[in-house]
């Protein structure tokens, strides 16, 4: 196979990235690629999704990594994972990947581990520069089930339409299901005994980086990695909730400037010219004229350590940080400055976030399970919601019309395949029941 051939049975299937934004997969390769690095980090407390296929399908990620490799004529392929979870890796797979292109690199357990320029510095000690992407050094990097959909379009011709999901928080016992894209989340939660909310708010993602859901209209996507259930009064509901208007008015009121934020910022640490309390201080005095204060958000992944391990004066650096980043995207405003960090800052080793202080601080210490399982529930949702866009890029645009028959797997919308974007496809057979500018129905 060669890398337009598997480029076009990634789009085709629909992978994107699982983990994050949703980067469409296919537009990712590239014969520029040395090193392919796989986010196996995991480290958003209480997700274990990518737990539970490298304990159970590691067999499937080396042979798609082999794959990549041959097509991208890469150099290597490293598996970055923590060391906590080295026991997760069945021992004779990783006996057989000595002397092969294929590693195992052990990561500290920090936060955020998982933010692709932490990881590509922490598996090759490259720094991705200042604005720009990964492959820009040489590197891919790429989510575990992402590499783990590959496999299953390559071998089994399936496209994505199911999306593994840990489902954790204030509950009896935190689960990992697999479950239908395009899923009403409400009806998802209640198939698994967890419908009782009153009093509860549900958080798409992790409690660092995650939104709340919407329980009336959200349904599962291609990037729906968990469901976590707090009581609407957790410090982790209160500071999503807050808005960003008052989170400046808190900055110019409360800011001492005493620059933590910018000080524990792991992206500054790494070199990056990305001082957020400079944000702060100009967002809540009204300094409009300082333009670098907030062009410099683009540089800023919104990992929050700002907001939730650094300031004590309650203010939200990320969130005011992310609130200009998207407007600076919107706007089509780009920084011209960015340069290449020369080296980590010295002070990094000192001011690495662990992961048990990250735990401590969001208050989430007795949430944390000793198991989390694996169910295979079998879920028949009445009907399904397949958004338009569940990816960065293109919306794609629908191929069905109302009342029109389908079946799982179908195609159901899609982009241009030369456009930044991918294909939808039902995960239920059914009736196209509407067709909306956000998303296409179907129904049973
Ligand atoms: S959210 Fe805060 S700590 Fe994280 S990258 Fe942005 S400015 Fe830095
Ligand atoms: S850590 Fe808080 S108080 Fe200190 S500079 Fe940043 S926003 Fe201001």
């Amino acid at each position: 196979m060669n890398l337009d051939e598997l480029q076009k049975i990634v789009y085709d299937a629909g992978i994107v990235g699982a983990g994050g934004a949703g980067f469409p997969t296919h537009r990712k390769f590239s014969n520029n690629v040395e090193q392919i690095v796989v986010n196996a980090a995991e480290c958003e407390p209480l997700m274990m999704v990518d737990h539970h296929i490298l304990e159970f399908h590691l067999q499937e990620l080396v042979d798609t990594l082999n794959l990549l490799l041959d097509t991208m004529d890469a150099k290597e392929a490293i598996i970055g994972i923590k060391g906590k979870n080295m026991h997760l890796l069945d021992d004779n797979i990783v006996a057989s990947l000595k002397r092969t292109r294929v590693k195992i690199h052990e990561i500290p357990d920090i936060y955020p581990a998982g933010d692709e320029v932490v990881l590509t510095y922490e598996t090759t000690g490259k720094i991705i520069p200042e604005g720009a992407i990964p492959v820009m050094v040489g590197v891919m990097v790429i989510n575990v089930e992402t590499v783990y959909n590959i496999w299953k379009a390559v071998n089994e011709k399936t496209p994505v339409v199911d999306k593994y999901i840990t489902i954790g928080g204030d509950v009896p016992k935190d689960i990992t299901v697999v479950a239908p894209v395009g899923m009403k989340i409400r009806e998802l939660l209640e198939s698994v005994g967890y419908g009782e909310l009153e009093g509860k708010a549900v958080v798409n993602g992790g409690p660092m980086m995650g939104k709340l859901v919407d329980l009336e209209n959200d349904a599962v996507t291609k990037t729906t990695k968990g469901l976590l259930i707090f009581p609407e009064t957790h410090s982790i509901i209160q500071r999503i909730k807050m808005p960003v208007n008052i989170a400046i008015r808190r900055s110019s009121a409360a800011c001492c400037n005493c620059t933590m934020c910018s000080d524990m910022c792991p992206r500054y640490l790494l070199g990056y010219d990305l001082q957020v309390h400079k944000t702060v201080r100009a967002a809540g005095h009204g300094e409009v004229q300082n333009t670098e204060a907030f062009l410099q958000n683009s540089l800023c992944c919104g990992c929050g350590v700002c907001s939730v391990i650094a300031c004590q004066q309650g203010i939200l650096p990320s969130k005011v940080s992310m609130e200009i980043k998207g407007a600076l995207g919107r706007h089509g405003l780009k920084r011209q400055n960015n340069k290449q960090p020369e080296h980590v800052r010295a002070e990094r080793t000192g001011r690495l976030v662990s992961s048990a202080k990250l735990i401590d601080r969001l208050g989430i210490r007795r949430y944390v399970k000793d198991k989390v399982e694996k169910v295979d529930t079998v879920f028949s949702p009445k009907a399904v919601c397949i958004e338009l866009k569940q990816h960065v890029g293109k919306p794609a645009s629908p191929t069905v019309r109302e009342g029109e028959r389908v079946t799982r797997g179908q195609v159901v919308a899609a982009t241009d395949y030369n456009d930044l974007g991918t294909c939808m496809h039902t995960s239920i057979d059914g009736v196209v029941m509407a067709v909306t500018d956000r998303y296409v129905m179907i129904g049973r």
